[in-house]
């Protein structure tokens, strides 16, 4: 399997390079250079497995001849020691699929997982030590230390703003050791991205330790997330309907990922994608014209994106088309108080508690279920864990949330960090001291 830019088709890169670098030197997008049509038999055949079974047999086909068999297994396996169960909300006709069993509560980490096992497969190979550098305003950088955490070969050094950042989150990043690090930067999150921008460029720095992201738009974080569509698919088979996902979007990876095993062979029947008041992708389904904004603070923040990185890559594997893109997937966005309204509505209706982003996700797949009275099985992903928006959901909804045992342990743990203040020089000592 090769990778090729979006922006220059001609030219592909072996799987290290685009998993190494993330991002072309065109910023451009990576994407295979073929998918493998495995056509429906393959999908029948697997989706019943667990996770970590269907994680197998995709990569299987994807890097099965790069990887050796038993290294894939013991990749998938360690990366997905959790399962992303679909609860029905209406019988056969409306379903939430739980992405948030993993370790941070959310589906970032079933790509962030993935792509550390990957690269510590790929480190062994280099035999040296890999260093991601990442920034966080917070969610990412639990997924990613928790799926990087005690993976050989691979150090994380970890940039978030002081105080700015919940108490949960915090924990997450400054109580694990081992081999990440965390960093308090006393400025925002954007002095911490200016002072991860320039140790890249850095090449003083470059030269000693081998830089990597964990960028969200590094594509062996998207093939990953591939794995749950087919999950789903598998535990609602027996309904025998057309399968239809709901997607609550932001940059656009979760949803594209569906699309990417569609193209695989995956029987989906349609895709929405639900946003909120950052709708420039809905806005587009409708008119045909992209015009990224920036964007709005909503109460389901991981959404509030005004120029999504993955559309490029949603609009690429539709060729490009407007026709194709629309004839399947279609957009729909609801405003904050439509969110919380919906939230209540939800768990009035179904006993369900959701956070905001899953509430927009069920609130789309609803609508379209009333607009076009199909006899379908519609699928919303839930995105996220309603504890990790506990203070919200709790006044929304007038319930109590328990955050999982295996994340309120963190609370009574000592936290380490090293701080400093937002100038590159510092970090830069500071960096070099912890290796
Ligand atoms: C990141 C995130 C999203 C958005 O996913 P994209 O792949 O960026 O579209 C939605 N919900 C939650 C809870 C998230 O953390």
């Amino acid at each position: 399997m090769r990778f090729y830019s979006t922006n220059s088709p001609e030219k592909t890169v072996s799987i290290q390079d685009a998993l190494f670098t993330s991002l072309p030197a065109d910023k451009g997008l990576y994407m295979p250079d073929h998918l493998p049509d495995l056509g429906p038999a393959f999908f029948n055949q697997i989706a019943s497995g667990t996770l970590a079974d269907i994680g197998y047999q995709l990569s299987k086909a994807l890097f099965g001849n790069e990887i050796s068999d038993a290294d894939l297994q013991e990749l998938t396996h360690r990366a997905f020691p959790f399962e992303t169960p679909v609860v029905p909300l209406e019988a056969e006709k409306l379903a939430v699929l739980e992405l948030f069993h993993g370790p941070s509560l959310a589906f970032k980490d079933v790509g962030a997982r993935y792509m550390a096992g990957l690269m510590s497969y790929f480190s062994k190979q280099r035999d040296s030590e890999v260093h991601i550098l990442v920034a966080t305003s917070g969610d990412t950088g639990g997924a990613v230390a928790m799926g990087f955490h005690n993976v050989p070969g691979v150090r994380v050094s970890i940039l978030y703003p002081k105080g700015r950042v919940s108490d949960l989150q915090e924990k997450q990043l400054t109580t694990l050791g081992g081999n990440i690090q965390a960093f308090e930067v006393e400025g925002s999150f954007d002095d911490c991205q200016a002072l991860v921008k320039q140790a890249f460029l850095d090449s003083e720095l470059t030269d000693q330790i081998a830089l990597s992201s964990a960028n969200s738009i590094n594509i062996f974080r998207l093939i990953p997330q591939g794995f749950y569509y087919v999950s789903a698919y598998g535990q609602v088979a027996s309904h025998q309907k057309p399968v239809v996902f709901c997607t609550p979007s932001g940059n656009f990876g979760n949803l594209s990922a569906g699309v990417l095993v569609q193209k695989m062979g995956l029987p989906v029947h349609h895709f929405i994608a639900a946003t909120n008041l950052n709708h420039v992708v809905p806005d587009y389904l409708l008119s045909g014209d992209y015009t990224p904004k920036d964007s709005v603070a909503t109460i389901s923040n991981a959404m509030d994106v005004g120029a999504p990185s993955n559309f490029v890559r949603l609009k690429h594997l539709y060729g490009d088309s407007f026709d194709a893109v629309t004839s399947q997937v279609s957009g729909c966005y609801f405003d904050d108080e439509q969110t919380r309204a919906g939230m209540q509505a939800i768990y009035e209706a179904y006993g369900y508690v959701s956070c905001p982003h899953t509430a927009i996700g069920i609130m789309g797949m609803q609508q379209y279920l009333a607009l076009n009275n199909a006899d379908v099985c519609g699928i919303a992903l839930a995105t996220a864990h309603p504890s990790k928006f506990k203070p919200l959901v709790e006044k929304v909804l007038s319930v109590s949330v328990d955050v999982p045992e295996r994340l309120a342990v963190l609370a009574s743990r000592e936290k380490r960090s090293i701080q400093i203040r937002p100038r590159y020089l510092d970090f830069k000592e500071a960096l070099l001291q912890t290796i």
